[in-house]
């Protein structure tokens, strides 16, 4: 992973040092956004803008006005941005994620609602809209998430989800990157889609036996399959990567969010788990944080009622 083009924060103290007040964050919102210096979003010249109070920068060509808030998940909040930054800082510090209620715990937001509505931004920010296919050798997989658990009586039933996982596997057995989708059932149109989205052609993709993978081969990959049942081999042990992600997925569900999650909001969910699977290796959870606000300025805002609805845009 590339090294961060701005620095940021080493630890708790450093964090509080640096961000002191609204015109802090705003500064730094600033570095991260325009990173070559501010760039009109109406006429797209590059140049230092006039500033007026509260933030706000007119363009020195157009004369457009705008705030480096704009167009971002932080567009028109009327939190201040020390408790947004504060809010990434706690959720990429925690090393197994967390959730609404104790985001509002430890921010104090008047209601779970708000809570939850912030930690639902900063996840649809998660993952980049152009980020990179997997390559290599990858095992791809379904498993099913959600639905009644065994032994919690009086539990709202619901229909377990079907999620798509794609794993790269590198020498030994270790996990590379990771991709995960909710899909509305296992045929070729559900799973061949996913697979051509998240797999680079000319990988090498390895699935069971499933007969919706079969076209895998006419579309440019190496297809490998193993029948689990001709083989006799515990699917932990022929197909390793996809088994212990899958694991994992399902016990930080039940362990950081309970387990409750109704299918439309499982999307988000698996873009966190993604974010943090993905940069399980990084030594520095700063950069955690620095690059959860970096994707936040630049993904487009989402009102509350869009995030209530599920439906990705
Ligand atoms: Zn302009």
């Amino acid at each position: 992973m590339p090294e961060a083009d701005v620095d940021y924060p080493g630890t708790w103290n450093q964090f509080m040092d640096w961000f002191s007040d609204e015109s802090d964050c705003i500064a730094y919102l600033e570095k991260i956004r325009w990173k070559n210096g501010f760039t009109c979003p109406s006429c797209g010249s590059i140049g230092n803008p006039y500033r007026t109070t509260r933030g706000r920068l007119t363009c020195p060509t157009c004369e457009h006005q705008t705030t480096v808030t704009a167009g971002t998940i932080f567009h028109r909040t009327r939190t201040p941005l020390r408790t947004w930054f504060s809010a990434a800082w706690y959720i990429t510090n925690q090393k197994h994620g967390t959730n609404a209620l104790g985001l509002q715990r430890i921010l104090g937001f008047k209601s779970y609602q708000t809570a939850w509505a912030h930690l639902h931004k900063f996840r649809r920010a998660m993952v980049r809209p152009d980020r990179e296919r997997l390559k290599g050798h990858v095992e791809v997989d379904e498993t099913y998430i959600g639905g009644r658990e065994e032994g919690l009586i009086g539990r709202k039933i619901e229909k377990k989800s079907i999620v798509a996982v794609a794993v790269e596997m590198k020498v030994g057995n270790a996990l590379g990157r990771v991709r995960l989708r909710r899909v509305l059932d296992i045929s070729e149109d559900s799973l061949i889609p996913f697979v051509c989205e998240m797999v680079e052609r000319g990988s090498i993709v390895h699935t069971d036996g499933w007969s919706s993978y079969s076209s895998l081969s006419k579309l440019g990959y190496k297809h490998e399959r193993t029948i689990l049942s001709a083989t006799g081999d515990p699917a932990h042990e022929s197909m390793p990567g996809v088994h212990i992600v899958s694991s994992l997925l399902k016990r930080w569900i039940l362990g950081t969010l309970h387990g409750s999650i109704g299918p439309q909001q499982l999307d988000y969910y698996l873009d966190e788990y993604t974010f943090r699977f993905n940069r399980r290796t990084s030594r520095s959870m700063g950069m955690l944080f620095y690059r959860l606000i970096e994707q936040a300025v630049s993904t487009a805002p989402n009102p509350y009622k869009s995030i209530v609805g599920g439906g990705k845009c």
